[in-house]
């Protein structure tokens, strides 16, 4: 079978491999048929995944967004489970005993596995997963049903933030998780502000249902959204850019009593002001991946909002133009939103 390896630091090659075994007991054989690419596959290849993220080993196949039709079912998985069934992949593995497992966050767990980052992934024509972590799907599209990762971590982010309908959230960053923030926070009936640096990507907000605004300054847009929300400033801010200047724009404006989430990696430092935490006794939440419950809530959230989803889709390549894809979105970061790749 096809599988596209990552060979070491910016060199990827479709590449023979072995079929894998037959799928043991509670085991389940998966063809993957859309594989979403996003910014840490770009960070693997070019070899800038931190170590707290993962780090990398090579060869690896990547893809940690996936979903594909069930090929082979081992014994005592759950009837649900059949072949040729749509599902999503759940990508992460925990071990169950370390301090973030025990209570009940494995999301963070101290030796937690990601498929694509620490064992190999979805970019290949079939691989064996536990059948806990193979979610049934109703989609259009496996393109829309790939995007259950990122939704995931929307889900997240918006459970970790606790948001409630009526308030006012301020999204940073209109990128693909920054939307499916918008989208998730906007079905719990939030009003949801985005603000990005390309005009281009707040139409697609927009018509998407939220409120944009273009960055100019800190200063400008954390001023503009203290009026927007009204009262003392947004209760609910989420930064999806781990840009500096973002981060330091999210605590500056969130009020008094509120939330700040934050959604987007970066390896970079930032400094903020101390009595933003201390006077307005701020809640600063970070966000990793989701855990399970998520997951199943972000299968149900892609099926109620297949059309919107699907717009966030704006590039598809066969399995044989991965490389050429991954060079391609990590050379137009400004054209590109999600680029799916089409397996099999
Ligand atoms: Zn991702
Ligand atoms: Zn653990």
């Amino acid at each position: 079978m096809r599988a596209v390896v990552t060979e070491g630091v910016g060199a990827v090659a479709v590449l023979e491999r072995p079929e894998p075994d037959a799928p043991g007991p509670g085991q389940v054989l998966v063809a993957p048929e859309a594989i979403g690419i996003c910014g840490s596959d770009y960070h693997y290849l070019s070899g800038e995944l931190s170590k707290e993220a993962g780090g990398h080993t090579f060869p690896r196949v990547q893809g940690h967004e996936v979903a594909g039709r069930i090929s082979a079912v081992g014994p005592g998985c759950s009837p649900e489970l059949e072949v040729q069934q749509p599902v999503a992949l759940f990508p992460l593995s925990s071990c169950g005993r370390c301090y973030p497992c025990s209570v009940g966050r494995p999301n963070t767990c101290d030796n937690f596995v990601l498929i694509g980052i620490h064992v190999d992934g979805g970019l290949q024509e079939r691989l064996v997963m536990p059948a806990e972590h193979v979610y049934p799907i109703r989609a259009a599209h496996p393109a829309i049903a790939a995007m259950v990762e990122p939704v995931s971590i929307a889900v997240r982010a918006v459970n970790r933030a606790a948001i409630a309908p009526g308030e006012h959230v301020v999204v940073l960053g209109a990128g693909p998780i920054g939307q499916c923030v918008s989208l998730v926070a906007r079905e719990r009936g939030a009003e949801v502000l985005v603000v990005d640096l390309q005009e281009k990507r707040l139409r697609l907000s927009r018509e998407l249902g939220a409120d944009t605004l273009v960055w100019t300054s800190a200063e400008e847009v954390v001023s503009h959204a203290r009026r927007w929300a009204g009262g003392g400033g947004p209760p609910v801010a989420v930064d999806a850019t781990g840009a500096p200047a973002a981060v330091r724009a999210m605590v500056d404006m969130a009020a008094s009593a509120g939330r700040a989430i934050q959604v987007g990696m970066s390896i970079d430092e930032v400094s903020i002001r101390i009595g933003s935490l201390t006077e307005k006794e701020l809640d600063l939440l970070g966000v990793c991946c989701c855990g399970g419950g998520d997951f199943a809530e972000a299968v149900a959230v892609v099926e109620r909002n297949g059309a919107a989803l699907g717009r966030l889709v704006s590039h598809e390549f066969p399995l044989d133009q991965a490389p050429e894809a991954l060079r391609f979105a990590m050379s137009n970061p400004n054209d590109v939103m999600k680029v799916v790749i089409r397996g099999g």
